[in-house]
């Protein structure tokens, strides 16, 4: 009986194409590998190198055509959601057929339904597989305080809360979740409605799942996490960090280097750069993988660089500055001279890798929640200048709740980043801050040891997976 209920576990993953959707999918593979599950991940076309299949080769990839074509230099949160709904829309059919293809193949070898874990974002995926009878679970990459604020949202909108008008309310207090202000909130952009649609439909396919997996910690969120558990009634999976777990497998050590679609020669490059510098001196700066700046913003934030005199791995990606597709167009007259010696200039590079080096000593960040935590697991203090979706919110944990890190928005202003990089990197206050975020850090080394929460939150998930395989399969017969 063991025997056989080894055999059987396998798991369907699918992840939204973006990276900072893939990134955590791929960890929660190898977590679940680990725990001897064999895996199947279906992917888009869409940002199919940064799945890198050939680094698993014990995973079996399945391609979705998606029909939908690369952001190239714009990314404003409106256009993005387009880019998600599009998604939504032309994948469902090809994920059906491709679904019932495996389904009908595991059935050869396999006693029980596997479980579909997908993405938040894959809302018209869900009613999909329960036609097929899989039961499914979802992956939420933001915090759990973000998925709480897309439950509220349209209680908020229906209250006038959101989207706000004037400029006065945006310090108002937004009292059903604490600590926001409604600056905090996500942004609603041009187009308010589309986001509450966008909204309702994500926290919808939440609900009708089967629990929620999130790559947080009940040491950053425990409010957050019983607030959610108590508002879904569904169980919820704070498994977070997972890119931290202990790796068992080859794919897992493949994850643990960042995917990016980077060579790995420029990977090194950069470590190496950063071998050359005292520990703590340099400030990391990278904006994540869909961010794009408003030229004169990075033109300000570029001479505030230059200005602080600190060293700086800085990365610029093609297409991170709107209508500027390449990255010595962007970047201002007279920079490189400026800072030669000082500072380093990549178009990607390895996040992870880079925010463990003991030369880094603060993260200019955007606030992506992948960011957010691989900088508190390595214990890296943070700037804080969020574009979009939740990175407001994330950032307002940084800055107020967590206290390990201070927020910088746009429009940005040369002398003000000069400040904020002086004060990260060479104050008393910086300091106190890096003194919290190597707490943090403790805490969150502490989590995912046998024994702490966030492994024993994969336990659990183990076995409701386990179950409801097993309950499927026996109503199908
Ligand atoms: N990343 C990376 N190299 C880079 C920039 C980003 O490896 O040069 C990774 C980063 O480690 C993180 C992901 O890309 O895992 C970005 O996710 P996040 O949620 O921070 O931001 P998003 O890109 O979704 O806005």
């Amino acid at each position: 009986m063991a025997e056989k209920t080894m055999k059987s576990r396998h798991v369907l993953l699918f992840p939204f194409p973006f990276q900072g959707h893939i990134n955590p999918m791929l960890e929660l593979a190898a977590v679940l590998q680990s725990r001897s599950f064999s895996v199947t991940i279906f992917h888009t076309d869409y940002n199919y190198e940064a799945v890198h299949s050939a680094k698993y080769p014990s995973y079996r990839f399945i391609t979705i055509p998606d029909r939908v074509s690369k952001l190239t230099t714009s990314s404003s949160q409106d256009h993005i959601l387009s880019l998600m709904r599009l998604l939504n829309d032309n994948c469902t059919t090809p994920f059906l057929e491709s679904l019932a293809q495996v389904l009908s193949e595991l059935a050869d070898r396999e006693s029980y339904v596997p479980c579909l874990i997908l993405d938040l974002h894959w809302y018209k995926i869900n009613p999909v597989a329960k036609l097929l009878g899989v039961p499914t679970l979802v992956l939420r990459t933001g915090s759990a305080a973000s998925l709480n604020g897309f439950i509220a949202l349209p209680a908020l909108y229906k209250k006038g809360i959101l989207p706000s008008k004037a400029e006065w309310e945006l310090e108002m207090a937004v009292e059903e979740l604490p600590p926001m202000r409604v600056r905090d909130m996500i942004a609603v952009g041009n187009d308010p409605e589309q986001i509450l649609n966008f909204v309702v439909l994500d926290a919808e396919n939440a609900r009708t799942s089967s629990g929620i997996i999130i790559n947080t910690s009940r040491a950053l969120e425990g409010a957050e996490l019983d607030k959610l558990q108590n508002d879904l009634a569904l169980p919820v999976f704070a498994v977070g960090p997972l890119h931290k777990h202990e790796k068992i497998t080859p794919e897992a050590e493949a994850s643990s280097t960042s995917s990016c679609s980077e060579e790995q020669e420029q990977d090194q490059i950069c470590m190496e750069w950063l071998d050359m510098h005292p520990p703590q001196s340099v400030l990391y700066v990278s904006f994540g993988s869909l961010a794009s700046m408003d030229p004169k913003d990075f033109t300000e934030m570029a001479w505030g660089l230059a200005d602080s005199g600190q060293p700086f791995l800085w990365v610029v990606r093609s297409g991170s500055v709107e209508s500027v597709p390449r990255v010595e167009l962007a970047l201002p007259d007279g920079f490189l001279k400026a800072t030669h010696g000082i500072g380093k200039i990549v178009e990607w590079a390895p996040q992870r890798d880079i925010l463990a080096h003991h030369a880094i000593g603060g993260f200019w960040t955007h606030s992506g929640w992948n960011s957010t935590v691989e900088s508190i697991a390595e214990g890296v203090p943070m700037i804080c200048t969020p574009f979009f979706s939740d990175q407001m919110g994330n950032t307002r944990y940084v800055s107020d709740v967590w206290k390990m890190g201070v927020e910088l928005r746009t429009p940005l202003d040369r002398v003000e980043v000069e400040r904020a990089v002086r004060r990260l990197m060479t104050t008393g206050d910086g300091e106190d801050m890096r003194a919290r975020a190597g707490d943090l850090q403790g805490m969150l080394s502490e989590c995912i040891k046998k024994e702490g929460c966030s492994y024993k939150a994969v336990d659990d998930l183990v076995v409701l997976l386990l179950s409801l395989s097993l309950s499927h399969s026996l109503c199908d017969i």
